[in-house]
């Protein structure tokens, strides 16, 4: 894989090989959501030396305006095309492999959030068009969508049961964190399509709110789904970004529900100062006793890592590969119209 060069040199020979061949698929990372600023950009090079294929990029969440949602995706749009020979704009779904051997990294986005809609259905099929592959229903708080898990879950609404057949309709997969349980057990109730938990974790293994309960596990595997795994060392343990522990909550979901159903969605956050701004700001969407500052997290550059060691767990190179990528390519391919 020509331009990929993995930091970590010591792998051992099994895990080089099979993560190299893999397909690498990072389901969940934040670049700064400011449409004047494209500092941080060319630090997405870190993912493609990681080795990572595909990484989901984050254009707005439920706190910031829908406008600015809209000018985020335009800017990184252009900047993307703007670097063809490292980058590559997911459109459609053989651009996942198409440009594989060249070693690009190929972009799509997603949404935290139905406030980013405004009310209007129509503008499903739009962020689709324009490279969204996966949408939220409510980001920790209620929305005229859903219920959030940082709130008194309410169920999904009358909108937001319109939203999830116009998701199905274009090919947009529904993501079921940072919404409420039951918010989420009405979604997987309703749809005849596989939802995802992109950026998850199992309460099992550490109580928090963002955290879901063995029933939704089992429930998104039911549908066919992939919970992945979210890097956040709040979210693993008491601010834990170790690799043994995002392994141990890739290897419960695994043994929860099998390897067929689970998945990475680190949720990487480049600028530091943003996330602090966001959390200090928001006290109503991140609880300061819940959400504490100095958030540790899992970088890209642990990826091969936790490859080699789920290898040392005893996980099979089938298995493995479907972790680092194949179960999500599985659902784009059943759920995405083009
Ligand atoms: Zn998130």
């Amino acid at each position: 894989m020509g331009r990929i060069t993995l930091e970590n040199r010591d792998l051992s020979a099994r895990a080089r090989q099979l993560f190299e061949k893999a397909l690498v698929w990072d389901d969940h990372g934040c670049m700064p959501l400011r449409a004047d600023d494209d500092s941080f950009l060319p630090q997405l090079e870190r993912y493609q030396r990681a080795g990572v294929d595909i990484i989901s990029l984050n254009v707005g969440f439920d706190a910031v305006p829908w406008e600015n949602t809209v000018l985020v995706l335009a800017h990184f749009r252009r900047w993307i095309r703007q670097h063809p020979d490292e980058y590559l704009l997911i459109e459609h779904i053989d651009d996942i492999d198409r440009v594989r051997r060249e070693g690009k990294l190929r972009v799509m986005f997603d949404i935290e959030g139905g406030c980013a809609l405004n009310g209007q259905l129509s503008m499903v099929e739009f962020y689709y068009d324009l490279g969204v592959r996966w949408m939220l229903f409510a980001y920790n708080r209620n929305n005229a969508l859903g219920g959030g898990c940082q709130d008194d879950d309410s169920g999904l609404t009358a909108f937001g049961r319109q939203v999830l057949e116009e998701m199905a309709r274009v090919g947009m997969v529904t993501c079921c964190s940072h919404i409420g349980h039951r918010t989420a057990m009405e979604i997987i109730e309703r749809t005849s399509n596989p939802v995802i938990f992109s950026h998850s974790n199992p309460r099992a293994l550490r109580d928090h709110p963002r955290n879901i309960r063995d029933e939704a596990i089992r429930a998104c595997a039911g549908t066919g789904g992939v919970i992945a795994i979210n890097g956040i060392g709040n979210f693993l343990g008491h601010n834990d970004d170790r690799t043994e522990t995002i392994v141990r909550h890739i290897d419960y979901v695994s043994q929860l529900v099998g390897a067929d159903h689970v998945g990475l969605g680190l949720d990487y956050v480049f600028d530091q100062q943003e996330l602090a701004d966001f959390l200090k700001n928001h006290p109503e969407i991140y609880p300061p006793e819940q959400y504490p500052g100095g958030m540790k997290m899992v970088r890209p550059e642990q990826i091969p890592e936790i490859a080699e060691s789920l290898l040392q767990l005893g996980y099979r190179d089938d298995d493995l590969r479907k972790i680092l990528g194949e179960n999500h390519l599985r659902i784009a391919q059943q759920v995405w119209k083009q």
